[in-house]
């Protein structure tokens, strides 16, 4: 997976597509890996990666559209740029 990962952050510079490549390649290894499908287990890593750092809601859910900085809203971006 490590080597996967790699290739993949060298073949796209743009963090946006990169973060969306290796949420792919996250959920298809976990699919790949587990027969039974662990989701707390699962969701605590996960959710953990996907949230929002200004108002600490999980993002993983979000459409890429409305996210900035990989995980953050965009709303909450917004926000604290007009702020500034
Ligand atoms: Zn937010």
């Amino acid at each position: 997976m490590d080597k996967t990962i790699s290739q993949i952050v060298k073949d796209t510079p743009n963090d946006m597509e990169l973060g969306k490549k290796i949420r792919e390649l996250y959920w298809h290894t976990m699919g790949m890996g587990t027969n039974s499908f662990q989701e707390e287990e699962l969701d605590s890593t996960y959710l953990e990666h996907w949230t929002c750092d200004h108002c600490g809601k999980h993002t993983h859910e979000v459409d890429y559209d409305y996210l900035a900085n990989g995980t953050n809203h965009l709303e909450c971006e917004l926000r604290l740029e007009a702020s500034q």
